[in-house]
């Protein structure tokens, strides 16, 4: 381990993948994921690591510094490496590995998805970024591209040959998609639609990566409703094509500028003209007006991805600031404060140091097992045998959604700040890659839907799906998991957190009660109380459960797990209880004119 060159912790995530989640055991159970042994997902994870650490990790601090060029045709040219690394990561089967053979991938599990993803972003989150949204593309053109188009052009998109991007967000319409002002209107050519518009902050919005890019624009039709329910989507290629996927002219969705960002300086976020004086052509994907139902097929996918994103910079963060304890050397140790010739320490062993190591620890590892466990779930909820267990994961999934997103990218981004602490003034320089961390991390926070968004999610809609009956079981289950480890011996912390997870459904009840009484704004002023109240009891759960499953082996792990643990519970959960009290007060302070 290094403090200036990337690692990854491949046995923590081995003991979440075999020991914890059991998924071997667990998705072996499932027709399409049989053959994937213990073996398969080990070279899986050994071979990814390769690539991260040998070619994407050494193109991380470069882009950073040079980021990406817009010539005034409008073509991105990603910083120096992308394309060679490009052409590597996707004749290695990297863009996406999860796609069937027969179109290319390796059929690999979601969960398995999650873990590359912690890997490939913790190296390089600016170039991962290409590939994640590609293959994000892919998968809604497999479900809703003109029938012809389908596979070929899925295919494509798997490989890397072709990329891909999400074109929802206008400068009116960012949070409020509803508001969207792109128009597609019918030409006299079946099936073609004409475009006009302007989408903001595209991500991969052009690039040199690929031979053609595939948009998939949300826009409104002539005479549609107003809001979300007007909206349809739209595939718009870079360049047109034909039913053979051969190349025919330019088409008119051309970027207009690209924005100089706080970090992920290698990621193009770019301004893209539809229309304006260039004809651009687009083609309907899924049924007329029915754009963000076929948007929230990928956007499960794509906040699990994202949360795993926040999980990835937590976690480079660690390893960058553990190596960086051991070997810098300052002071002495607080018991020889008086001798002046007592012998200097590295960092590591001063007790503030301790803490906030093992603070990003007990974080990050929970965080490993909240983002694998609920991509493991995906997993069994979409290709799971027994219909009722299929319908109870994927409603723990919905709830839990919004918790995933918003709290890991809210955590990874404070993870990497205590390890640019932890690094004192070097952190602060460009010297060490920690402060590129910091500035790459803040934007998951912000994109697909901002946690503030989140937060409303998960009080206004995911509180009560199927009645609250979700919520109530995911209460019910913390209560069991709680009840077991009291029983293994875990007595004091799991009591701890059984009684944090009823205080949580307490606030849960004292909010929709507030809501009657007072209007939704009175409940919703503290939406993101009750999701940091529900995330850090659920991270504490996971913690928990490591600190069991540990405890059966008589290794090092269980005793490090223990430390995760009890540290976790002593001062990470009060934070919740803290968030609790806040939601408790009554207060509605900010709903004042005068307070802002
Ligand atoms: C680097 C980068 C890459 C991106 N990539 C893409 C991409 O590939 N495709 C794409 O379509 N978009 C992309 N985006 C856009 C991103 O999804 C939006 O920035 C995000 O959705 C927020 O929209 P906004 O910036 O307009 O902020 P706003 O919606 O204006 O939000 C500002 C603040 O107000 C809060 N807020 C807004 N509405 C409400 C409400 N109703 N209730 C409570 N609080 C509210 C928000 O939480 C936030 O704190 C990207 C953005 C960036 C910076």
């Amino acid at each position: 381990m290094s403090s200036t060159q990337f690692s990854f912790d491949v046995d923590d995530a081995s003991f979440v993948l075999f020991d914890q989640l059991a998924v071997p055991e667990a998705l072996g159970a499932l027709e399409r994921y049989a053959d994937l042994d213990r073996d398969v997902y080990a070279a899986t994870l050994a071979e990814g690591y390769r690539m991260a650490r040998d070619v994407l990790a050494p193109l991380n601090r470069p882009g950073d510094r040079q980021g990406c060029r817009l010539d005034r045709e409008g073509n991105v040219t990603t910083p120096d490496g992308y394309r060679e690394a490009w052409e590597r990561f996707r004749a290695g089967g990297w863009v996406g590995p999860r796609a069937d053979p027969d179109l290319g991938g390796a059929g690999l599990p979601a969960v398995m998805g999650a873990v590359l993803n912690e890997m490939f972003s913790g190296a390089c989150v600016g170039f991962n970024m290409y590939a994640g949204l590609t293959a994000a593309a892919a998968r809604m053109v497999l479900k809703f591209a003109p029938e012809q188009w389908r596979r070929p052009v899925a295919t494509k998109l798997f490989a890397g040959s072709w990329t891909g991007t999400m074109c929802l967000t206008e400068s009116g319409a960012g949070s409020s998609v509803g508001d969207t002002r792109a128009v597609a209107t019918p030409t006299e050519t079946p099936g073609r639609w004409a475009l006009e518009g302007e989408k903001i902050f595209i991500t991969g919005g052009d690039c040199d990566l690929a031979e053609n890019i595939v948009h998939l624009v949300l826009a409104r039709t002539p005479g549609a409703p107003a809001g979300t329910k007007g909206l349809s989507l739209f595939l718009v290629p870079k360049r047109t094509f034909d039913d053979e996927l051969r190349l025919g002219e330019r088409n008119g969705a051309v970027v207009r500028g690209i924005e100089h960002k706080m970090g992920i300086h290698g990621s193009a976020t770019c301004v893209l003209g539809l229309g304006g004086g260039r004809a651009c052509h687009g083609w309907l994907m899924g049924g007329l007006h029915e754009g963000i139902g076929s948007m929230f097929h990928m956007m499960n996918e794509a906040r699990i991805g994202v949360g795993v994103q926040g999980l990835a910079m937590g976690s480079a963060a660690l390893q960058y600031s553990r190596a960086y304890a051991r070997e810098r050397v300052q002071g002495s140790a607080a018991r020889e404060l008086r001798n002046a010739d007592a012998p200097r320490v590295a960092i590591v062993e001063h007790p503030d140091v301790r803490r906030m190591l093992l603070g990003q620890r007990a974080v990050v590892e929970s965080m490993r097992a909240m983002c694998y466990r609920i991509a493991r779930d995906f997993d069994l909820a979409e290709h799971g045998v027994d219909a009722a267990a299929r319908e109870r994961l994927a409603a723990r999934i919905e709830l839990m959604l919004p918790i995933v997103k918003a709290m890991c990218t809210d955590l990874g981004f404070e993870v990497a700040v205590t390890g640019l602490q932890i690094h004192g003034g070097y952190g602060y320089t460009a010297e060490f890659p920690i402060e590129q961390l910091v500035r790459d991390a803040k934007i998951q926070s912000i994109y697909e839907g901002t946690n503030g968004i989140q937060a409303l999610d998960l009080l206004g809609r995911k509180l009560r799906i199927q009645g609250g009956r979700a919520f109530m079981e995911w209460v019910q289950d913390a209560g069991r998991a709680t009840e077991e480890a009291a029983r293994e011996g875990l007595e004091k912390p799991a009591r701890a957190l059984g009684e944090a997870a009823r205080t949580v459904a307490g606030a849960a009840m004292a909010l929709a009660e507030r809501s009657t009484r007072r209007g939704p704004d009175a409940a919703l002023q503290h939406a993101v109380s009750f999701l940091r109240a529900m995330g850090w009891v659920a991270l504490g759960l996971e913690s928990l459960d490591q600190a069991r499953v540990a405890a059966r082996t008589d290794t090092p792990r269980a005793a490090g797990k223990r430390c995760n643990l009890d540290f976790f519970v002593a001062q990470l959960l009060p934070l919740a209880l803290a968030a609790v009290r806040a939601i408790e007060s009554d207060d509605e302070s900010c709903l004042q004119p005068e307070a802002v």
